[in-house]
């Protein structure tokens, strides 16, 4: 029988309320020790799922606090046991106190995400939805926990689930056919096999193609903001700041470090690094800058080339442009309140977007916000569609899909149903694995090992 498990469910730190969270056989047998019911006639052991009770909160004897008791009978809980919310008034010490309470009662401290792991174990969720309390927790923006909210009711496992049964479909089909030839079984038609292999494929494949914007959006990219000196790059990082982040000066050469800020663009969290220009210097420590400017330009998630549309378009922009080319990255063409003598199409063939824009008037930020969503393809991905939320179901998801691309080598090639049908049980092996239908305890494990305790 699992202990009974007591943590804090809520963020530490003071705030309003804090919920302490019991989960097990005898979460209400330890409710019991630590919450007294304001009216004597009711009694915790008898509460009934779904209902609350207002009382005392106790600690050795003496009253702690004074709240609510909410209580869930297995299995209509998160975790599928039995569980007691006690609700107290926020506040480390308060809160501490009542969880040390419950583990003096009989509870005992819960490990990282075992509320989680019990609720996987109880068959209440499976395991992309375990993957999307996480991803839910952890997520950097609104889309992005909309996403883990949409894997968490389950839009993801529903998706694997009907792949899974038109590929259970298929092998039962080609078993049946194979190993029972006196029967009359009839003949697959390799067209109908194809089509059905292909189908599956193609999901696979919308859900593979769309976790990279999936990822951006739950946490976020590194981006660089590039450029010669003086073209305004720090102007445009206090502008998408919102604050004087970097000193700006007329003086080429101001910014010689990294400057470092997140902001919000299009909806993505972008963790900005301004830099110091790529130019030829003497200037040891603007030389050093130069250096950690082209490290930051290859190490980015997405690239902010920043021009000068004041100037004519110089040998420099057209190397940066080169070293752009085939990179997540947008021309910015600054200083459109002046008189323009930059040629965009000079530079255009190497950026996925070039936008127009002034930077010290205040000026593009939605633009930009637009170009960015388009670049790191977020733009097209709509929410409430099922997405892969964790590496582990990505890699999943493709060894699937190989698998299925197997198959139907191996059917075109004439190789034989035998041989179709040993790649469908690959691909049915690992599309089980991505729902955690057959997970080892090391895949349980290491979902459950990232989790925060209490949730
Ligand atoms: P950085 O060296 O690329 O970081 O450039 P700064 O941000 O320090 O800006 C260099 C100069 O260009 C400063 O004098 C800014 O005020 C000016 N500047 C920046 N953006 C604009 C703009 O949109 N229009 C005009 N007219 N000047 C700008």
């Amino acid at each position: 029988m699992p202990e009974t498990i007591v943590a804090l469910a809520t963020p530490p730190g003071v705030g309003g309320i804090a919920v302490v969270r019991l989960s097990g056989e005898e979460a209400l047998a330890v409710a019991a020790k630590v919450f007294f019911p304001r009216n004597a006639a009711k009694k915790v052991e008898n509460a009934k799922g779904y209902t609350a009770l207002y009382g005392q909160f106790v600690e050795n004897g003496r009253p702690l606090d004074e709240g609510v008791a909410l209580f869930f009978r297995a299995p209509h809980s998160y975790t599928g046991e039995d569980v007691a919310e006690l609700s107290c008034h926020g506040g480390p010490v308060v809160a501490q106190s009542l969880i040390d309470a419950c583990i003096a009662a009989g509870a005992r401290p819960a490990g990282p995400g075992e509320y989680t792991r019990r609720a996987f174990l109880n068959g209440r969720i499976d395991l992309t939805q375990a993957e999307a309390v996480m991803g839910l927790i952890g997520a950097a923006g609104r889309q992005g926990a909309a996403l883990a909210r949409t894997a968490l009711e389950g839009a993801l496992a529903k998706r694997i689930g009907g792949f899974k049964q038109q590929l259970v479909a298929l092998a039962g089909h080609l078993a049946a056919w194979v190993d029972f030839p006196e029967e009359d079984v009839p003949a697959l038609e390799p067209a109908a096999l194809n089509a059905v292999l292909e189908e599956v494929e193609n999901g696979l494949e919308d859900l593979i193609r769309n976790f990279g914007a999936g990822a951006v959006l739950r946490q976020g990219v590194d981006a660089a903001i590039v450029g010669s000196p003086n073209v305004g790059k720090s102007t445009l990082l206090n502008l998408l700041a919102g604050f004087d982040r970097a000193i700006v000066t007329p003086i080429a050469g101001t910014t010689r470090d990294v400057v470092e800020q997140a902001v919000m663009l299009g909806g993505v969290r972008v963790n900005l690094r301004d830099t110091a220009g790529l130019r030829d210097t003497g200037d040891v420590v603007e030389a050093e800058g130069v250096r950690r400017s082209r490290r930051a330009l290859e190490e980015a998630g997405l690239i902010l080339a920043v021009f000068d549309g004041s100037l004519p378009v110089a040998e420099e922009d057209r190397q940066l442009a080169a070293a752009c080319a085939g990179r997540p990255a947008i021309a910015i063409v600054n200083k459109s309140d002046l008189p323009q003598k930059f040629d965009p199409a000079a530079i255009a063939g190497s950026f996925a977007q070039v936008v127009t824009l002034a930077a010290g008037r205040g000026e593009g930020a939605q633009a930009l916000g637009e170009a960015v969503r388009r670049v790191l393809g977020v733009a097209d991905l709509d929410p409430s569609a099922p997405c892969l939320v964790s590496q582990r179901q990505y890699a999943a998801a493709c060894q699937a899909r190989d698998a299925l691309a197997e198959a139907k080598g191996a059917l075109a090639g004439g190789f034989g149903l035998d041989a179709v049908s040993v790649c469908l049980d690959d691909a049915l092996a690992a599309l089980c694995r991505l729902s955690g239908e057959d997970a080892s305890d090391a895949v349980v494990e290491e979902v459950f090992s990232t989790f925060c305790v209490g949730k």
